[in-house]
């Protein structure tokens, strides 16, 4: 995800800067000031409440902020991150911020401040007011803002200065200059984060061939658990050694039914993955997370790694055509354990059912996800998955 704040004083050109982020890297835009003028317009009580300290250059409550974010921010996946103008404003507001980034279970990569002397804020406004209808944007009320940006929100600064994510551009300039600062700031962010795809669907919907053949395409590591497993048995450390004795032990690495491999020992294996990057711009995870523990532990791997899960796709194929797939699958070398009777194979995909269809229905709520069909050939099939991802990703790289 690209989650940004705007900040800069009223007149700064936040809402102009805000137009061009949400479409060129499809955010969702989160303007508390206009969240507050719609309340008001609609006749709500909180709009109610807002309504006369807005009126006088005030800042609205923090309780109030906190209920007309959270309203907005529920109601709206699919979207690539959020663009937050006009918030946080008050120090404490920074860690509401950071309550609700955690809550989504991201974080925030940038505040970019965009600077302007007092002066040229009240000259903006003045000018604004002409044509804005605001009742806020009078000299009177203007300088009531000022003064409130100027002793509550510029200490905000402090609190991302020290997270280290904060930037700042020159807003004296003019917009298009302002853009080019700006776009060169999201990109040198969007540099350092990796994209992080998560393929779901049902054993025989093509998830390992798919996720492979994208992984190259898009220059991904590609995460499947059972071979991250037999490569490190193979490869005699410490850690297959260990693996090597529960294989013995009659564990399959590909996961018998309801018969996981120790989670300690897949985390680690995540972990070296993650040690090793060479140059991959993130993860396709397949087979991984497979419970509800396992998205759990996902999340928390990839936050350690200051990341998080960037899209959600699940391949569907009708129960039907994915029985005989692996009937046929079970005659070849590329047989899973399962494939052996159909009794093992109806066993597997009830076992998907119970156990990985919640986490799929988790981060479905969570970060929205993409249902893509699995009928067709493969290079169909593969058409579809790639361009999904192009269409959400080729502003973001
Ligand atoms: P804006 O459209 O961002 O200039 O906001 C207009 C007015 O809405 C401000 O002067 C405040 O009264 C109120 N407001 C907007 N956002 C916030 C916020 N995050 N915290 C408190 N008050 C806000």
């Amino acid at each position: 995800m690209l989650n940004v704040a705007l900040f800069g004083p009223p007149g700064a050109g936040k809402g102009t800067q805000s137009e061009f982020l949400i479409k060129k890297y499809n955010l969702f835009y989160i303007s508390t000031g206009d969240l507050l003028r719609k309340e008001i317009a609609d006749g709500t009580k909180i709009g109610e409440e807002a309504k006369s300290i807005i009126a006088q250059g005030g800042l609205v409550s923090d309780e109030i902020i906190v209920q007309i974010i959270e309203k907005s921010i529920t109601d709206n996946p699919g979207y690539n991150g959020f663009l937050f103008d006009g918030f946080p404003r008050t120090y404490i507001q920074a860690y509401i911020l950071e309550g609700l980034m955690i809550k989504l279970n991201t974080q925030l990569n940038c505040l970019i401040s965009i600077e302007l002397p007092e002066e040229e804020s009240i000259q903006r406004l003045l000018n604004r007011g002409k044509t804005s209808g605001r009742s806020d944007d009078n000299e009177t009320v203007i300088r009531t803002r000022l003064k409130e940006y100027y002793e509550k929100t510029i200490p905000v600064l402090q609190f991302y200065k020290e997270k280290g994510i904060y930037q700042s551009v020159d807003g004296r300039n003019g917009i298009e200059d302002v853009k080019t600062d700006i776009t060169k700031i999201v990109k040198q962010e969007l540099s350092k984060s990796l994209l992080n795809i998560v393929l779901f669907g049902y054993p025989g919907s093509g998830r390992s061939s798919q996720g492979k053949a994208l992984a190259k395409q898009f220059d991904l590591e590609f995460i499947a658990t059972g071979e991250l497993l037999s490569k490190e048995a193979s490869e005699n450390t410490k850690l297959g050694k260990k693996i090597l004795e529960l294989y013995e032990k009659g564990m399959l690495e590909h996961g018998i039914i309801g018969q996981n491999f120790p989670d300690d020992i897949v985390v680690q294996l995540i972990e070296k993955k993650f040690q090793n990057l060479n140059g991959a711009k993130g993860f396709i995870f397949k087979g991984f997370p497979r419970t509800l523990v396992q998205s759990y532990i996902l999340d928390g791997l990839l936050r350690k790694h200051t990341s998080s899960i960037t899209k959600v796709i699940e391949i569907e194929v009708p129960i039907l055509e994915l029985i005989k797939r692996l009937e046929i699958r079970s005659k070849t070398d590329s047989k899973m354990p399962y494939d052996e009777s159909m009794s093992t194979i109806i066993k597997r995909l009830q076992y998907h059912e119970e156990r990985t269809v919640p986490v799929i229905k988790k981060y479905t709520e969570l970060h929205g996800s993409t249902i893509i069909s699995g009928e067709g050939t493969f290079d169909e099939v593969y058409k579809r998955i790639a361009d999904e991802i192009e269409f959400g990703f080729k502003n973001l790289r």
